[in-house]
């Protein structure tokens, strides 16, 4: 039995991927020809977008189709080198239907800086993405190109910047993949701005935590639901991925140093070094012990 309800000749998908196309061009993620864009149609097929096309003027007749490997099986035009990297991804997470790569200024500026995106600073990010992290640089095109990704696709990962190159993003249907494009580029910006404006601001180790509480309940995945040893906004999930070089903060303050997901809070251990929480769960304590009180003295009446 097969899940798939559409195929290459599917042109309503073909038509989405000229319309995702337009919105790349348009919001400047992918000048002159740069960007490609693909959809998973059926066991061993996928539908992409042409080589040396711009991504703003795609029609229908324009997207050719391939198979898991790459071989063209229809279409007019030469599909896109560039597919492999996407084929790469739908091959080790048979649940993403749909890639995006571009070259969005601010995200692509954090991969050629090699500046690492920081955590546990703004919701939608910590609850839609996570942790970015960065495939390292190969010349674009090839199979060794396409296999840099492999080491951090973990579950919950759906976007990662390509060092010195771009950003790919992934997910289920065209228009999730491509929203988290929008997503990274949106935060890569806010955090530019915000450096500009004196540096950013962490989110404490409760709130950061209530984020990813969040994030569990909505039914979204995250490295850090898995993983024992990383820690709770530091880039760290991605360690043993990084064969040379693990991107280091240059421009932007380290990360707090908080437990990880799986761990118990500071705060919760009585430990904490920050006030604020430890002093609100005394508080609760001491509530908790007087009503115990109260309770104990009026049932002895
Ligand atoms: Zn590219």
């Amino acid at each position: 039995m097969t899940t798939w309800n559409s195929g290459i000749h599917d042109r309503r998908l073909k038509e989405q991927i000229c319309e995702i196309g337009r919105r790349v061009y348009n919001k400047g993620f992918a000048a002159a020809n740069d960007g490609n864009i693909s959809i998973r149609v059926g066991e061993n097929e996928v539908l992409c977008s042409p080589t040396m096309i711009c991504k703003g003027f795609m029609k229908p007749e324009d997207i050719c189709a391939v198979d898991l490997y790459g071989n063209q099986i229809a279409g007019t035009r030469k599909r896109t080198s560039e597919v492999l990297l996407h084929l790469a991804i739908m091959r080790a997470r048979p649940e993403v239907k749909a890639v995006v790569h571009c070259h969005p200024p601010h995200a692509t500026a954090f991969g050629v800086a090699r500046e690492p995106i920081p955590q546990c600073v703004l919701p939608e990010v910590e609850v839609f993405l996570g942790e970015i992290p960065f495939a390292p640089y190969e010349t674009p095109g090839g199979q060794e190109f396409a296999d840099t990704v492999l080491p951090f696709l973990k579950p919950g990962t759906n976007a990662m910047i390509l060092t010195n190159h771009g950003t790919v993003s992934f997910g289920p249907d065209l228009e999730q993949a491509y929203w988290k494009t929008e997503i990274v580029d949106a935060y890569c910006r806010i955090l530019i701005l915000s450096r500009q404006l004196g540096g950013i601001t962490y989110l404490d180790e409760r709130k950061s935590r209530e984020l990813l509480d969040l994030k569990k309940k909505l039914g979204f995945d995250d490295p850090r639901f898995h993983e024992e040893s990383c820690d709770l906004c530091g880039n760290s999930a991605f360690r043993e991925g990084y064969k040379e070089e693990l991107p280091q903060p240059r421009a932007f303050d380290a990360p707090p140093v908080y437990p990880g997901y799986l761990q118990s809070p500071t705060y919760a251990s009585g430990s904490a070094t920050a006030a604020a929480p430890s002093a609100g769960l005394d508080q609760e304590a001491l509530v908790k012990a007087i009503t115990a009180q109260v309770l104990a003295a009026l049932g002895q009446r």
